[in-house]
């Protein structure tokens, strides 16, 4: 056999071990390449009289992450270009054919008559998981790194190779359900207990006993191959039956709000493969496949949430000729709710901290929150106490500005006032190198301005974080009109270190987040004060893809903040910037009310102590009118809570805050959950089609207002046809020109 991605030996015993290396990469995937070996490998361990049964194991310290995804792109594009030439009907063969090709690989592997062995260590995932699905023992190693799952559905796939019907018929319907439903991975002893894995053993130990195991069961089955095999959770047509299918109906309804076709595949393959013999629900299921495979969600899904997002952290927009940084020692200054997240991360990444407030009990204050953070870590098993101390030993808090010196970058998050920015500015510049970089982190002050009481402008600029810093993976990096190459690149570099996703923005008041998470907050607020019932105006957003609606949001980040910004926009660019019936709503609530959101249990809901949160009564009357609920168009309302935000995000892309469509919707989804079925605000739009979606935006306008208006860019692509994955496609086609 001619092997480049495994190692095949045979023992004396008979038994062959498959090692799993893929040279070149840290991680084993699933290529075309890896499959073809794969069944030269079946074949031969069924054709070779000498060979009992075969172990698979990785020569890497993880097993395998599952297939390479952009092989599955590259399946939709073939699917694309053969309907072009050949036909729908060939386009729809072939693209089953291929789409199959694993599930009917896995099925040979599990039927040659030889029986396999999967012993795993570290994660095994998709694709991967499903291999080990396919071999007749599963063993896994004890190691807390070890995991495996069905991930498939975060990128708005499901599992098409065995997967729905293997687990299925492994486990309770319903949890076999919903841990496809949610993608989750399951530590060793958990896949265990569910009956997805035989034994759980210390990793030196693995191969030993499945080469054991495998010797004495040379004519070992699946379970489903034998006649007498019965559904764990009986048949789907009996008593049992009906107690578990009309409730997972429901629960797919409200895990998923039949946004993700995905999901809804996941319950109709199992509905229907479990009443079908195993060969035929296979191939019910890659029917299911290929469809979804198809389907915009999972195009959108796998570019956005897989691809782009690898891109982004692998530095697609750093600058190429800034050698790589030599990160050390940052600064933190402003020890408060943000800077003390930020001094987590950092010194969670190994890097050392140094946290100034501006006396010594708050830069402690600020210390303890990490002090805290491991703390939890360690109670849920996932760190150890030196972790702590090791982590803690890499904070110095501090009052004393010189202890800045000798950092690599200083990131500032003292309040949100110009005047106290500008003199921790020149505070810190006293101090630290000409080559130390400066990173604002504020939310709301243009960095332009800001970087005017800097004396390096070059050196200076914005590092906008998302709260709650340990859990927000986006980071914003926001480019001022002198920003240099040489800061932004030691920015990238740094979020790269602490293990979070950079988008590149151009400086402009609310930067790309939260202008459009702001639009999403106007809709809710305005539609309250159309009288809208506040339940329906929070249905929709979440039905809509959102992870909470507009009203809880807004009390999570605050009602009196809200109120501050828009205070402060009227301020600074006149009255009517600001929408009068918002105004009146967040002044009513937070001045008259004292409602500032969830910090002090009242905002739009109140939050009573031990009880779960409800809407708070008093809404009805400041919005003066309540509309029937009959009369309410809930399409109409979820239409709008996403067509403000994707909207918000093409006039940045106009503007060119935003210049590539990854980032807007990479920093969409990541950073402010924007319905991640669609893919994001940009590819919302392009999926829609430009055309559709400005007359979408025109009827809305009509009915709601001029903030509903396409801008012009939109009207042009509407015209042209043009969208914006296209557009930049072709410009980077035009740059390698
Ligand atoms: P905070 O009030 O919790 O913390 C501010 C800290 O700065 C306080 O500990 C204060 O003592 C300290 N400070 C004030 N003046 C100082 C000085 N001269 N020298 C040293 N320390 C000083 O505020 P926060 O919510 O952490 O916000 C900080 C910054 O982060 C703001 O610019 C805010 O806009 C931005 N931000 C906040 C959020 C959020 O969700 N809260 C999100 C992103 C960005």
């Amino acid at each position: 056999m001619n092997l480049t991605n495994f190692r095949f030996e045979t023992d004396s015993d008979g038994i062959a071990t498959l090692t799993w290396d893929v040279p070149g990469r840290s991680m084993n995937v699933i290529t075309p390449e890896v499959m073809a070996e794969l069944e030269s490998v079946v074949d031969a361990v069924a054709a070779d009289a000498a060979i009992k049964g075969c172990v698979i194991v990785s020569g890497k310290e993880s097993f395998s992450g599952g297939a390479d995804l952009t092989m599955l792109q590259g399946l939709r594009d073939l699917y694309v270009g053969l309907a072009k030439e050949q036909g729908e009907q060939v386009a729809m063969q072939r693209f089953f054919d291929e789409s199959r090709k694993l599930s009917q690989l896995y099925r040979k592997l599990e039927t040659c008559g030889k029986p396999f062995a999967a012993a795993v260590h570290g994660v095994c995932l998709g694709g991967a998981f499903e291999l080990a699905l396919s071999c007749q023992l599963r063993v896994l190693s004890d190691d807390p790194a070890t995991r495996v799952g069905l991930p498939e559905i975060k990128v708005g796939l499901f599992p098409g190779a065995g997967g729905t019907q293997r687990v299925a018929r492994l486990m309770q319907t319903g949890d076999a359900l919903q841990m496809m439903f949610k993608g989750e991975q399951l530590k060793a002893l958990p896949a265990r207990n569910m009956g997805l894995v035989h034994a759980v053993l210390p990793r030196e130990q693995m191969v030993a006993a499945a080469k054991e195991w495998l010797l004495a069961n040379p004519q070992a089955k699946q379970p489903w191959d034998d006649p007498k095999f019965k559904l764990p959770s009986n048949k789907v047509h009996s008593a049992a039956g009906m107690q578990i299918w009309p409730p997972a109906s429901a629960i797919y309804r409200r895990e998923t709000n039949d946004n993700y076709p995905a999901a809804r595949a996941i319950l109709s393959a199992v509905y229907e493969g479990l009443q079908l013999p195993i060969d035929l629900a296979l191939k019910v299921e890659s029917r299911y496949f290929a469809k979804i495979l198809r389907t915009k969600e999972a195009a959108s899904m796998i570019r956005s949430l897989f691809v782009s997002m690898q891109e982004l952290n692998k530095g697609a927009r750093r600058p190429a000729e800034v050698p790589p940084s030599k990160l050390r020692k940052i600064g933190v200054v402003g020890a408060g709710f943000m800077g003390a997240g930020i001094a987590y991360v950092t010194a969670n990444a190994g890097l050392e901290v140094v946290l100034v407030d501006r006396d010594i009990e708050a830069a402690e204050k600020g210390k303890a929150h990490s002090h805290k953070l491991v703390s939890d870590q360690i109670a849920k098993g996932r760190a150890k106490t030196a972790d702590r101390d090791a982590l803690l030993g890499r904070i110095t808090a501090s009052a004393d500005y010189a202890d800045l010196k000798g950092c690599d970058l200083v990131i500032e998050a003292v309040f949100e006032d110009p005047k106290v920015k500008a003199e921790v500015i020149a505070k810190v510049e006293a101090v630290i190198g000409p080559k130390t970089i400066f990173g604002s982190n504020t939310s709301t002050l243009p960095i332009t301005g800001l970087a005017q009481h800097s004396q390096r402008p070059k050196n200076f600029i914005g590092i906008h974080f998302f709260s709650p810093v340990e859990k927000m993976l986006l980071v914003e990096l926001i480019v001022a009109k002198k920003t240099g190459d040489k800061a932004l690149a030691l920015a990238l570099d740094y979020v790269r270190a602490i293990r979070k996703t950079p988008i590149v923005v151009n400086d402009t008041r609310g930067f790309y987040a939260n202008r459009c998470v702001g639009n999403y907050l106007l809709e809710g607020h305005l539609m309250l004060m159309e009288g809208v019932p506040p339940a329906m105006i929070e249905a929709a957003g979440r039905q809509a893809g959102m992870p909470v609606g507009p009203l809880s949001l807004n009390d999570e980040v605050a009602v009196d903040l809200a109120l501050k910004i828009l205070k402060a926009t009227k301020a600074q660019l006149g009255p009517e910037a600001v929408d009068p019936q918002q105004d009146k709503l967040l002044t009513a609530l937070v001045e008259t009310h004292g409602r500032l959101g969830r910090k002090n249990r009242k905002g739009f809901y109140d939050y009573p102590e031990g009880g779960p949160k409800r809407l708070w009564p008093g809404l009805a009357e400041i919005a003066g009118k309540r509309l029937d609920p009959e009369s309410v168009d809930m399409a109409e309302l979820k239409q709008r809570l996403l067509v403000t935000q994707a909207l918000e995000a093409a006039r940045t892309n106009e503007e060119g805050v935003v210049t590539d469509p990854r980032e807007a919707d990479v920093g969409s989804i990541i950073g402010f959950g924007f319905a991640p079925w669609s893919g994001g605000t940009l590819s919302f739009i392009d999926n829609m089609g430009a055309a559709a979606f400005v007359k979408l935006c025109e009827t809305l306008a009509k009915k709601h207002g001029p903030r509903f208006k396409p801008n012009r860019q939109l009207k042009r692509m509407a015209k042209t046809g043009e969208s914006y994955y296209g557009a930049a496609a072709r410009k980077a086609a035009g740059e390698a020109a």
